[in-house]
């Protein structure tokens, strides 16, 4: 039986032939006409004034340090139950993280744990929406603007999304993307930096291109190569375009498999909404119940049923990394760690079929059951 991996992306709309217009009218690089138009229909998508393309999700964090000047004595706070691209972009920085545990349902960051680790030092908190429920945010925008502190969105796993009916990234100072293939709508590698601010978006523009001024040649700042190309962003607006049925197929996904397993008393599902937000099951994650086993244990199970899985992430305090750093010492995320332990996720990208849904659905119910 072939193998079902845990993510195909779907690239059935207009990719082929805006690449082909790429390659036909040799506009490859980051000057041609897919950039600014892509920029352009994302911000609109998400409410933003600005949009600034980069090269993938992590650096669109990195590049947001820089913007925000985060810095040597600040402090940012993040969860710790996330990617390493959050974490990696705080201590790049120069800055100490600040870790919040997650909540056992939404697994989004535990917004009762933020305010108490707030201090003078505190720079900018980082809300991750994660696996596809977004943070309460509306109580961090407000908490953000009362204490002068900046919130930044990390929306990677959020596009299509609303939160009281308002997109995800489009609530944070800035808000950043990932268009990595795994994502829900992808351009092979790229990300995105949004906001409504014109200097942080200036400013973002400089960081991505080196630097470079009117004074060519001569930099104020230290910038990177960030740039999209053409080829990424004539993805990006075919992907783009299909948005609404991406979503409509992961909320279809998420319910065939809510249904499969509604009688498996030993698996955690996802939550099917939050009070403000409808799922979208950016990844269908589950969370083993009662120690029955551990997530490797049963990724092998269904490993060997020719099934892909993933671990759910590694919180940041286990991290090999940051212990040999000495960060976080005698610090404890007991819902993280449990999560991390328990939890993994099972198929579900876009280009699944449904008899791969099936196949899936039936060997889970034959493990857990
Ligand atoms: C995927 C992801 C990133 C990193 O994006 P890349 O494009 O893979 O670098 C950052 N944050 C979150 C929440 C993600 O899911």
């Amino acid at each position: 039986m072939a193998f079902i991996p845990v993510n195909t992306p779907a690239l059935e709309g207009n990719e082929g032939k805006y690449l082909q217009e790429c390659v036909d009218t040799a506009w490859i690089s980051s000057e041609g006409p897919f950039v600014k138009r892509f920029e352009k229909e994302f911000a609109e998508r998400v409410n933003r004034k600005f949009a600034i393309s980069v090269t993938n999700g992590t650096v669109a964090l990195e590049a947001t340090m820089q913007a925000l000047k985060v810095g040597e004595g600040d402090e940012v706070i993040l969860p710790a139950f996330s990617i390493i691209s959050v974490l990696g972009a705080v201590v790049k920085a120069g800055a100490k993280p600040v870790l919040v545990d997650c909540d056992p349902i939404t697994w989004n960051m535990d917004l009762n744990q933020v305010e108490d680790k707030v201090n003078d030092r505190t720079k900018a908190i980082v809300a991750v929406h994660t696996y596809g429920l977004p943070v309460d945010i509306d109580p961090l925008v407000q908490l953000c603007h009362h204490k002068g502190i900046f919130l930044i969105e990390d929306a990677a796993e959020s596009h299509g999304l609303n939160y009281k009916g308002r997109p995800c990234g489009g609530f944070g100072d800035i808000s950043t993307f990932s268009f990595y293939p795994n994502k829900l709508i992808t351009t092979g590698e790229g990300g995105m930096v949004l906001t409504d601010n014109p200097d942080l978006a200036e400013r973002l523009g400089l960081i991505k291109n080196l630097f470079f001024t009117k004074d060519r040649f001569v930099h104020e700042e230290i910038g990177s190569n960030l740039r999209m190309t053409n080829l990424q962003a004539a993805l990006g607006v075919a992907q783009l375009e299909q948005i609404d049925l991406f979503v409509k197929r992961k909320r279809e996904i998420g319910g065939f498999y809510n249904r499969a397993f509604k009688e498996l008393k030993q698996l955690q599902l996802p939550a099917q909404n939050t009070e403000h937000a409808e799922n979208i099951y950016w990844v269908y994650g589950m969370v083993i119940k009662d120690q029955l086993m551990t997530a490797k244990e049963a990724m092998k199970m269904l490993g060997q049923e020719e099934i892909g899985t993933r671990p759910f992430f590694w919180p940041m305090h286990l991290q090999p990394i940051c212990q040999k750093m000495g960060l976080f010492v005698g610090e404890q995320y007991p819902f993280s760690e449990n999560i991390a332990k328990y939890g993994f996720y099972i198929p579900s990208g876009l280009g699944i079929t449904d008899p791969e849904l099936s196949r899936v659905g039936a060997i889970v119910n034959k493990i857990f059951s």
